[in-house]
């Protein structure tokens, strides 16, 4: 696929020029090789952005219309979005490294299912309702949408992340900046295309590509009203203090480091392909994933033996092949970051019973093998801090009481998932596990269900109705 090298930004509905000459350099990172530059957005890009999302939100009638008459302009998005999954596909995963099976089965489709799932939740959901009040008479309660949001998103699922955002943003009456991470920005390009081709008023939804600096000015900015960020925790700590400086309403998603727990009558031989998922998606860079795999002591060696041949037969390779199963990961940076893991968890102690270095054939790329440690204790680097590459730790416990203990000590508490013949008492497990998300035999996002996390994995939830209730604020007028 050839991409072109585009020259403006998507801003108050129309091609705008940039007011620097700087520009972004993308990779395949499959290859290593240059794709294309993109521009990249400097501070007077981001005031004109929001300027435009302002005057979208205070003087249009985008956010006074009923829920009901937004859905035509939101479903129309939804169109010129499926017209262009397959790009989409290939945009994400050339620049990050995402199996396409996976990026056209996420990034190509999630989009426009959350654009159809929230225009009509919103228009479902009566604005005002009338409530009996306190002291006699009523009370009306109205939804409002909350404003104008800065919408910051991180490279490993571009487009769904985008959407966790944009589709119950947009179905609530509010207009957006978004800035999309510097490693992956074709893909804003093709939702700006289908932007231009729906039926999306001008100016609420603008896009403003760059790095962290234009993250921060952007948060900061005085003509936005809340700020949806997923990425890193130390991002997400960053963000959060300046929001609490200015007050400013803030949903924060950021990293993981979950618990698999394998009970011992887990049958997982015949669980594999759903393992798989849970814990090593998207190459590893995946928030949710249980890559700390909590095994019973007596099970210890059989299930460190079941998934070292696991990961052994992987299929690792070029992102935009249909059969991969483990592309590269997004950056030379990120490659050398888990290698730099890999070492650690060696030096801590641990063995590496597969994988632990680039695979043969591949050293263009920035691989690294499906990679995986026994003899891990809960204290190791590499059990405490989030990896986000193809590295699973094993870990032994003694009981459930001792699994649930290992599961908990965490300053993460994202997704995670309990493996076991008694789905009953998966769920018992499950309700024990500190986290904002978790599931049995499998981890499968639902996407009309809330998603976040506790402790140092954030803030808010994102998705099904919480989703779309960070969007808008409430008004009580009391009628006497
Ligand atoms: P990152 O925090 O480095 O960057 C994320 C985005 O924030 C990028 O667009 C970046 O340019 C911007 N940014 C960085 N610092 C900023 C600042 N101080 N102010 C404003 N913007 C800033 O994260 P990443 O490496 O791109 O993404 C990987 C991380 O995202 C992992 O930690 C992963 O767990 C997390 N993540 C979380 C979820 C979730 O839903 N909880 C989902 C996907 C990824």
């Amino acid at each position: 696929m050839t991409f072109t090298e585009p020259k403006a930004f998507w801003i108050d509905g129309a091609w705008a020029t940039p007011a620097t000459a700087n520009r972004i350099e993308i990779r395949n990172a499959s290859t290593g090789e240059p794709v294309t530059t993109v521009p990249e957005a400097g501070h007077a890009d981001v005031d004109a952005a929001v300027g435009a999302a302002r005057r979208a939100f205070d003087r249009s009638d985008w956010s006074t219309r009923s829920a009901g008459e937004r859905i035509a302009a939101i479903s129309s998005l939804a169109d010129a979005l499926l017209a262009r999954s397959n790009a989409t596909a290939e945009a994400v995963s050339t620049q990050n490294g995402m199996p396409i099976a996976i990026s056209s089965a996420t990034e190509g489709v999630v989009p426009a299912t959350l654009l159809n799932y929230y225009a009509q939740l919103a228009a479902d959901q009566p604005t005002e309702e009338e409530r009996p009040s306190f002291g006699g008479g009523t009370t009306l309660v109205r939804r409002e949408p909350i404003g104008v949001v800065a919408a910051i998103v991180p490279w490993n699922y571009p487009q769904s992340l985008t959407f966790f955002k944009l589709a119950p943003l947009l179905a609530a009456g509010c207009t957006a900046v978004i800035k999309p991470s510097p490693e992956t920005v074709l893909d804003a390009y093709v939702l700006a295309e289908a932007l231009e081709e729906s039926d999306i008023p001008a100016g609420v939804v603008n896009i403003v590509p760059g790095g962290r600096e234009v993250g921060a000015y952007l948060v900061e900015h005085p003509g936005v009203d809340k700020v949806a960020f997923t990425g890193s925790t130390a991002a997400g700590r960053a963000i959060g203090e300046a929001c609490g400086r200015l007050i400013r309403p803030v949903t924060l998603e950021l990293g993981g480091k979950s618990a698999s727990i394998i009970l011992d009558d887990a049958d997982l031989p015949s669980l594999l392909s759903k393992f798989f998922t849970a814990t090593l998606m998207n190459n590893g860079q995946t928030c949710y994933l249980g890559t700390r795999v909590l095994a019973p002591k007596e099970r210890y060696r059989e299930t460190v033996d079941i998934l070292t041949d696991f990961a052994r037969a992987l299929n690792v390779g070029d992102a935009l092949d249909p059969s991969t199963q483990i592309g590269p990961l997004a950056t030379a940076d990120q490659q050398r970051r888990v290698q730099n893991y890999i070492e650690r968890g060696l030096a801590d102690g641990g063995r590496v019973t597969t994988g632990g270095g680039q695979p043969a054939g591949l050293e263009r790329g920035w691989f690294v093998e499906p990679t995986i440690f026994d003899n891990v204790d809960n204290t190791h680097t590499i059990a405490r801090e989030e990896i986000f590459g193809p590295v699973l730790a094993v870990i032994p416990y003694t009981d459930v009481d001792d699994a649930v203990a290992i599961a908990n000590d965490s300053d993460y508490g994202l997704g995670g998932s309990v493996w076991t013949a008694d789905q009953d008492r998966g769920i018992a497990v499950a309700r024990r596990v500190q986290t904002g998300s978790i599931g049995i035999n499998a981890y499968n996002l639902d996407l009309s269900a809330p998603f976040g996390g506790v402790k140092a994995s954030g803030l808010g939830r994102e998705l099904g109705p919480e989703g779309l209730a960070a969007y808008q604020q409430t008004k009580s007028i009391y009628v006497s």
